[in-house]
Parts: C-alpha cells; sequence; structure tokens
C-alpha cells in the first residue's frame, strides 16, 4: 500500500499517450463501426509477444517500427489494401502464407505464426457460428457491461468464447476493452470492473518498484534461471492487476489511463535490459529510486496470452 500511494502520487496528473484514432496503425476516424470493432477483435488476438525469439522490425518508408507498433503497421497497410480482410469469413479460412505475406514481410521474424494463424481461424469460425459473423453483435450482446454472469454475460464472459481471449488474467480482453471504449464503440456502465491488461511491461514495473513485495524464493524466477509456471505466471499478474487497480483507484484515474503510461514507461524507460532509473519519472516511488530490484526481469512463461 505505502508503495501503492507513492505511485499514485506520481501519475494523478498523466494524460492519455496513446492516440486510437492515428492512421498509420488503425482505422480511419470514419470508418464503419463493424470494421473498426472487427480490426481492434482479430489484431488484439494475435497481439502477444512479438519480439521473442528474433526482432521482430522493420523500416517502412523511411521509419523503423517495431514489435507490435510493426504489427499494426502492416495490419493497417493490409486493411488500406483489402477492406475486407479483417472479416470473421476470411479469417475463419487464413492459410499460413496469407499470415505470412501481410506480417511477415521479407526478412522479419516473427514467432509462432501458426498458434498466431489458429487464433484468427478460431476466432473467424466462432464468430460465424454464434454471432452472425458480426463483431459488432458481441457488443450488443455484452449490453454495455464489462462483466456480467451465465445467462447475461458481459464483454469479458463473452471473449472467453475465443481461445485469442482465455487469458485467466484476460490481457488482451481488458486490451480490447480499452481502445473499443477510447473509439467510442464501447461505454461500460460498470467502470469499477476496469483493469489494466497486464503484460510482461507492467509485470516488471509491478516487481521493481516494491509493487509486488516478493521474497528470496522468487528470485531465481526474477533472475530468469528457469520459466515461470503458467499457475506462478498467472498469480503474478493478477496480483499485479490487484495492485494497480489499487494505484489507479488511489490516483483517482482509470486504470485504462494508467495502462498507457506503464505501458510505453516499460517499453521506453524501466526497459528490460539496464533500466534507465537516472531519468525515470517515477524513481522517488520506486523502491530504493530502482537500487533495488533494478537488477530484476519479469519471469518468461510461454503461452500467447500477452
Ligand atoms: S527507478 Fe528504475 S527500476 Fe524503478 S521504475 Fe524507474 S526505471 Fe524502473
Amino acid at each position: 500500500m505505502e508503495i501503492a500511494k507513492r505511485l499514485a502520487e506520481k501519475v494523478s496528473n498523466i494524460e492519455p499517450t496513446l492516440d486510437v484514432f492515428d492512421e498509420k496503425f488503425f482505422p480511419d476516424r470514419n470508418e464503419e463501426k463493424e470494421v473498426v470493432t472487427s480490426y481492434f477483435l482479430f489484431m488484439i488476438a494475435i497481439d502477444h509477444r512479438t519480439r521473442v525469439g528474433g526482432t521482430y522490425q522493420k523500416e517502412i518508408e523511411g521509419e523503423l517500427f517495431f514489435g507490435s507498433d510493426l504489427l499494426f503497421r502492416l495490419a493497417k497497410l493490409k486493411l488500406d489494401a483489402d477492406p475486407d480482410f479483417y472479416t470473421a469469413r476470411n479469417m475463419a479460412n487464413l492459410s499460413i502464407n496469407d499470415f505470412k505475406d501481410v506480417f511477415m514481410p521479407e526478412g522479419v521474424i516473427l514467432r509462432d505464426p501458426e498458434v498466431r494463424v489458429a487464433l484468427l481461424r478460431d476466432l473467424g469460425s466462432k464468430l460465424l457460428t454464434l454471432y452472425e459473423g458480426k463483431a459488432l453483435n458481441l457488443l450488443d450482446r455484452a449490453n454495455e457491461r464489462i462483466k456480467g454472469g451465465p445467462e447475461d454475460p458481459g464483454l469479458l464472459e463473452i471473449l472467453k468464447t475465443f481461445i485469442a481471449y482465455s487469458d485467466p488474467v484476460e490481457k488482451k480482453s481488458f486490451l480490447l476493452m480499452k481502445f473499443l471504449k477510447r473509439r467510442g464503440l464501447f461505454n461500460p456502465k460498470d467502470l469499477e470492473n476496469e483493469q489494466v491488461p497486464v503484460d510482461n511491461h507492467l509485470l516488471r514495473i509491478a516487481i521493481r518498484t516494491g509493487l509486488l513485495r516478493l521474497d528470496k524464493s522468487w528470485f531465481p524466477l526474477l533472475r530468469n534461471e528457469r520459466n515461470s509456471t503458467l499457475e506462478e505466471d498467472t498469480a503474478l499478474r493478477m496480483m499485479t492487476r490487484v495492485a494497480f487497480k489499487i494505484v489507479a483507484e488511489e490516483a483517482q484515474i482509470s486504470p485504462f489511463l494508467l495502462d498507457d503510461f506503464l505501458w510505453s514507461h516499460g517499453r521506453l524507460v524501466c526497459i528490460s535490459e539496464k533500466p534507465m532509473c537516472e531519468k525515470c519519472s517515477i524513481r522517488t516511488a520506486c523502491l530504493g529510486e530502482g537500487s533495488w530490484f533494478g537488477w530484476a526481469k519479469e519471469p518468461f512463461n510461454d503461452n500467447w496470452y500477452y
């Protein structure tokens, strides 16, 4: 709680940094709602671990893109060229070659393309069978709720139908909701159920700042001496989610806004190798101002959840 309060003071005045209307990566402002919803539904389904096992980067028209940015840049170029690409029917029949043509241009390595194709095909075929092939039907069914019950599910329960969205800690589900909310397509009434989408960056920051206080038995994992089990991964990320919810509440900001800050902080400042503690805006809230757990890395678990 002490660290949560200190972090909350640091982030209470942050502004959104993710521009969900950036036409380099995302559908244009005037694009049809179904196209926008489908685009985010399919793309977030495959937005995981783009840089593990290789360097997913490429220069396009003189600009270097890497990781998730490259994935979305290539996706947007495809949307511009072929607006029907992100439809349920097309995705249900997607081949590995179709996928590689779009997301793996020559010289670019992307981890587990077969898994990503399987996730897209599962999503496309279930969307066809259960929701008449329309992504907007998921939102209609959710009736502006994040969470519901078995008879009256919210978007969180509805998304669990799809393998891509089956993460116990619901990272991709909350990331999708963040995009749809900012685009004005999903306006949940139950904001108390909003959570940060916990990925490797958020987990790393939670560990290094001491927001998660882990005893010594966890240290071999933090040194990446072995991979974490799925149970360990789920426990750590769920604790991270709960902890950042407290930070957001203390700061009186939304978890999605907090995620903007944390994600770019993890990507640019509190990076995996040698965090830049001297430049860090939350340094005085961090345990030992970065000197206690600056060495720690987030444990690695091999999954497609985040
Ligand atoms: S002080 Fe260092 S370890 Fe702590 S959050 Fe900042 S960059 Fe990360």
